[in-house]
């Protein structure tokens, strides 16, 4: 069986030395797995031995439905669609999109506590602005947050 190094790939499990971003590449392709909506790849780990999905960690595991559903229905709903509505127009369960909306919000928490850097803020000065670029149909907002005691950032 051909295996390929997945440079960039951690292993989830969280006792394996691999799991930490800073020992990457010691995870390789493993074949693949049958679902409703497909195949998809299977992992293995060099150090642990242990076997994962590609989607291990993230909103669409153990999805039943074709990923790009799951991205819809978040569309929908951060375009201010309510999960009602949602239910309707995807023919899903009101309880299937509650319990999507829940996944995709961890994972944006998670995401967010992860590349976001905690600085001490004294006082905050924000502001926004809203700017038509191209067409009146699609506003552009932009927002903008300074931290007023550390204004020398930027000579
Ligand atoms: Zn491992």
């Amino acid at each position: 069986m051909f295996r390929r190094i997945c440079k960039n790939m951690t292993c989830p499990n969280e006792e394996c030395p691999c799991h930490t971003d800073s020992n990457p590449g010691k995870v390789v392709t493993h074949g693949f797995y049958k679902t409703r909506a497909g195949k998809r790849r299977r992992h293995r780990c060099f150090i642990c031995g242990k076997t994962f999905c590609s989607t291990k960690n993230t909103p669409y595991f153990r999805l039943q439905h074709p990923k790009s559903t799951f991205d819809e229905v978040a569309v929908l709903s951060v375009e201010g669609v309510n999960k009602s509505s949602i239910s309707r127009v995807k023919s899903l369960a009101w309880n299937t999109v509650h319990d999507w909306l829940e996944k995709a919000a961890k994972s944006c928490r998670k995401f967010i506590c992860n590349k976001s850097k905690v600085m001490d803020i004294h006082q905050l000065q924000a502001d926004e602005i809203r700017t038509i670029a191209g067409s009146k149909k699609t506003p552009v907002w932009l927002f903008a947050a300074m931290e007023v005691s550390r204004q020398g950032w930027y000579q």
